[in-house]
């Protein structure tokens, strides 16, 4: 079995009302899918966390070292792409367009075995997951303090046991976000909050000190990714748990921030960490350390396939009779492709989501959507 050829597949949708998170806007979504041929007729599938055109040229770039390759050979092919951009790469697009690859030949790899890639990883420690629901941006032309209240109360609504806020617009807009949806929400829901990395440190431990009050489970990206001197001191002069990780890539990106104790949660994104072959040793060094680990995810089905069979194979840290069950982020902003790129959508019931239990990612690509989604040159 050889690899006989690569595909990028460049996704986008034009939002009617763009949105803000603190760092970025968007004006559309845009995600790009991998699929990866075989000589006799398999092909795998996977995705990369952030910009579509940038990550497909690097998967591109990847090529020559792919084709005639034989694609259950993960490891091996993980350790020559990475080496072949080592130099000028190390994390950002070559890590997150290895991703993309390493997920395909994962999926492959289940094809080839009959088995779910969580099977292949270990085995399923559990067959369902709950979801906290991610939105509640900044939208063009609302009051955002109703507009994000009125979020949480339909999350609540529709079943979720969690969800997670935008903030890093300012402390005090933020803290009156934060207000009113513990109020319209009530005390059980959990919430979150999310500042992509939009404060400075003093903002940062203002916020986390004076939105302790409202039951606030982890804040996410306080300061930027590259100051790790600025987390650590988040995480030690405010009492919320901090989170971060959907920026930085590889074991090698991840290992200060665990060891250091920069973070109570860490956030690898199957998409963009370095895939399965990386995730998993990121979780089994976030283990080391007593760090809990919530996979970051951002993107299709086939990014959330992904990341289910990562959960379903994470091993329970500690191991007890009720362990602590990883929850799975579910975006539920506007991106009609979103599930259309697989012909059974992974949806959620009352907040819990079933983990595909079929071969590879157990998932089947929609290409009608894969057409009518593709992206259009500006
Ligand atoms: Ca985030």
């Amino acid at each position: 079995m050889k690899i006989a050829a690569v595909h990028t597949h460049l996704l986008e949708y034009r939002l009617p009302v763009p949105f803000e998170s603190a760092s970025m806007r968007f004006d559309r979504r845009a995600h790009v899918l991998v699929e990866i041929v075989c000589d006799d007729g398999t092909i795998g599938w996977g995705e990369c966390l952030g910009p579509a055109r940038p990550n497909a040229a690097v998967v591109a770039a990847y090529k020559p070292w792919l084709i005639g390759a034989n694609p259950l050979e993960t490891e091996k092919i993980w350790a020559r792409l990475y080496n072949a951009l080592r130099d000028q790469g190390q994390r950002g697009l070559a890590v997150t367009a290895l991703s993309g690859i390493d997920i395909a030949l994962w999926d492959i790899k289940g094809k080839y075995f009959g088995a779910p890639v969580s099977t292949l990883l270990g085995g399923r420690f559990r067959e369902e997951v709950r979801a906290y629901a991610t939105g509640s941006f900044k939208r063009d032309g609302v009051d955002r303090v109703a507009d994000n209240a009125a979020d949480a109360a339909r999350y609540h609504a529709e079943g979720f046991h969690a969800s997670k806020m935008k903030i890093g617009f300012g402390v005090n807009e933020d803290l009156a976000v934060i207000r009113a949806v513990r109020e319209a929400v009530g005390p059980d829901m959990r919430l979150m909050v999310d500042a992509n990395h939009g404060y400075d440190p003093m903002e940062a431990i203002e916020l986390g000190r004076r939105a302790a009050d409202f039951d606030i489970d982890w804040f996410e990206e306080p300061v930027v990714p590259e100051q790790l001197g600025a987390y650590r001191e988040v995480r030690a002069n405010q009492p919320i748990p901090v989170a971060g990780g959907e920026t930085w890539h590889s074991r090698w990106g991840m290992r200060e921030p665990i060891e250091t104790r920069a973070i109570d949660i860490i956030q690898p994104d199957l998409a963009g960490v370095g895939g399965f072959t990386e995730a998993k040793r990121v979780a089994d060094m976030a283990a080391l350390h007593g760090i809990r680990v919530v996979p970051h995810v951002w993107g299709t089905a086939v990014h959330i396939a992904a990341a289910l069979q990562f959960m379903a194979a994470m091993v329970p840290s500690p191991m007890r009779v009720n362990p602590i069950e990883p929850i799975l982020e579910f975006d539920r902003t506007e991106n009609p492709f979103r599930q259309a790129v697989v012909k059974t959508p992974i949806e959620h019931v009352r907040g819990v989501v079933k983990i595909p239990d079929g071969p590879g990612l157990g998932i089947d690509i929609n290409r009608d959507a894969l057409a009518e989604f593709q992206m259009k040159d500006d």
